[in-house]
């Protein structure tokens, strides 16, 4: 018997005609999707503030003296304020996503603070954006990788990340929640164990942000990293939470306008955080967007929403496992997001384009983290990534389109 929520609930319906997305067909059949963990569909609210901005007041940001300017910084800092108070508050540097913002913690903090022989500390479960900018500074600045391991189900235990710390350990960068199989690590007992040991901490929050009320303080580490489009707002916005303090000790990034006080061909110097941070034309829209985002969640409630896709991931763990030849791939006691599986003898390319002509949308292949599938001894998954607007109706209609694919493939 399902738990999951019915189609029939009246906020639910409101909820999912607001987003637009929804209602499209594909393949003639009613679009399912469950694809959430690679990027969730955006609200009508979300649209609306884009298109406002874009057709009232398209202007740049803390430059003009003129109204549509001064009406466009106004959006823009008002979202800023919103989106760092949906986060329990902090200094909020927009970034074009998780990716930047990692980029940007691994060039300006990075460059400055490590040296030769000096470790940086990672989880199996990481995914490439959270693995490559420190292999690249580990290459500029003679510093070590080092991996916290895995349990067989995919679950990234304490004690595990603690004997991983060493007396070298200058950073620990890690996910709250892995995109390939949904664990939930326990990055706040973790945090708190490599803060104690004086190692800074970086906090990969892309996958966290669309599942569970996030308060960056709470979790106590210096950085912590998102991106809009996991999150209903638009792509190419994201950001980076810290503190003034910290974000004050570190050199600027990218150079350009808007990241100066002065400016003279002997020297430069740095605006304030957070623009010191942001040079060019920032996305602009996508940060009014991504306000608008944060208010449209809160209006739902994260803990609401949390226990709606707490319902549906259990629905699904449960109607996986009840199909022959379907293996679930890692399977944690915490999940948010998402559930990995193969079907024996189907490639999950050929699973997730078949799913597809059911309307299904899924994804297919090694999620952006091959180290962790590999770990767990795949190339390859197909991963189901329900969100709360998802409804049972369409969880069970996924499970008959699954045994419908596995009976035409033989
Ligand atoms: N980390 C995790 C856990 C992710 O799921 C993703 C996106 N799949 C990223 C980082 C990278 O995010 P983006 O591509 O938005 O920069």
């Amino acid at each position: 018997m399902s738990h999951a929520p019915a189609s029939s609930c009246p906020e639910l319906h409101a909820i999912r005609a607001g987003i637009p997305a929804l209602s499209r067909r594909v393949h003639d059949k009613p679009l399912i999707y469950l694809d959430n963990a690679a990027t969730t569909p955006r609200p009508q609210a979300v649209i609306d503030a884009v298109l406002a901005y874009e057709s009232t007041f398209p202007a740049n940001v803390h430059r003009g003296v003129h109204t549509l300017s001064g009406e466009a910084t106004h959006a823009y800092e008002d979202a800023r304020r919103r989106i760092a108070a949906f986060f329990g508050g902090g200094e909020l540097v927009f970034t074009r996503g998780t990716t930047e913002a990692i980029n940007l913690i691994a060039s300006s903090w990075g460059e400055a603070a490590l040296g030769e022989g000096d470790e940086i500390l990672i989880s199996a479960l990481e995914h490439h954006a959270n693995i490559v900018p420190w292999q690249l500074l580990c290459e500029r600045r003679g510093c070590h990788l080092r991996i916290a391991d895995v349990d067989d189900t995919g679950a990234l235990r304490l004690d595990a990340a603690t004997a991983a710390m060493t007396d070298r350990t200058r950073l620990l960068a890690m996910t709250g929640v892995s995109n390939a199989l949904g664990t939930v690590t326990p990055i706040t007992e973790i945090c708190r164990t490599a803060r104690a040991r004086g190692i800074t901490t970086l906090v990969d929050g892309a996958q966290m942000t669309p599942h569970m009320p996030v308060d960056v303080a709470a979790i106590g580490c210096d950085f912590f990293v998102f991106s809009g489009h996991k999150m209903y707002a638009p792509t190419g916005i994201g950001g980076l939470v810290s503190s003034k303090a910290m974000l004050d000790s570190m050199p600027p990034w990218q150079g350009g306008g808007d990241m100066i006080r002065t400016v003279s061909f002997a020297e430069s110097t740095w605006n304030d955080v957070p623009w010191k941070f942001e040079a060019g034309t920032p996305n602009i829209g996508g940060a009014i967007g991504l306000g608008a985002a944060v208010d449209w969640l809160s209006t739902i409630g994260m803990d609401n929403l949390a226990n709606r896709e707490a319902a549906l991931l259990g629905d699904m763990v449960s109607r996986l496992e009840s199909i022959d030849r379907v293996q679930i791939v890692g399977t944690p006691t915490q999940r948010a997001g998402a559930i990995s599986f193969v079907i024996e003898g189907m490639h999950p390319a050929d699973v997730g384009a078949m799913l597809d002509r059911h309307g299904v949308a899924i994804r297919a292949g090694h999620h952006c983290a091959q180290p962790i599938l590999e770990r767990l001894g795949h190339s390859a998954t197909a991963r189901i990534a329900p969100a709360f607007y998802n409804t049972s109706e369409e969880l069970e209609a996924t499970e008959v389109a699954i045994r419908r694919v596995i009976d035409v493939f033989g």
